[in-house]
C-alpha cells in the first residue's frame, strides 16, 4: 500500500491520499498550514482530543530526531570506509581505472561530507 496520512496540526484533521495526489497535497484546505506526512499506519487521534496530537506530534518528531541520528553515523562510516578505500587505492600503481575509482569515491566523499 502507498498510501500515506497527511496531518495538519493546527486544524488537527487527517487527509488521506494516496502516492498520485502526494504532490498536490502539501497544504490544508482549511487554514493553508503545511501538512505533515505520516505513514498510513500512524493512528490518528480523535479531533477534539488536543492531548493525543500534542503527544504525537513529539512522538513523530522525536522519531525524525532518531532516524537523522542513525543516518548521520551511517555517513559518518562510509566516509572512513571511502578514505579507508582511498588510501588504499592510492598506494597502488595508477591506471584508468583506478584514477576514475578515485574520482568516483571522492565525489561520493564531497556529497557525503556536504550533508552534515
Ligand atoms: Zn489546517
Amino acid at each position: 500500500m502507498s498510501s500515506r496520512a497527511f496531518l495538519c496540526w493546527n486544524c488537527r484533521t487527517c487527509y488521506r491520499a494516496d502516492i498520485h495526489t502526494e504532490t498536490e497535497l502539501r497544504r490544508c484546505a482549511q487554514c493553508g498550514q503545511e501538512l505533515a506526512w505520516v505513514s498510513h499506519r500512524v493512528r490518528v487521534p480523535p479531533k477534539d482530543d488536543a492531548a493525543a496530537w500534542r503527544a504525537l506530534q513529539t512522538d513523530l518528531a522525536k522519531r525524525a530526531g532518531e532516524r537523522s541520528r542513525a543516518q548521520a553515523v551511517r555517513s559518518v562510516r562510509r566516509q572512513h570506509e571511502i578514505e579507508r578505500q582511498l588510501a588504499d587505492i592510492r598506494s597502488r600503481p595508477s591506471n584508468v581505472g583506478r584514477r576514475s575509482l578515485i574520482r568516483e569515491l571522492e565525489k561520493e566523499l564531497a556529497s557525503l561530507r556536504g550533508h552534515k
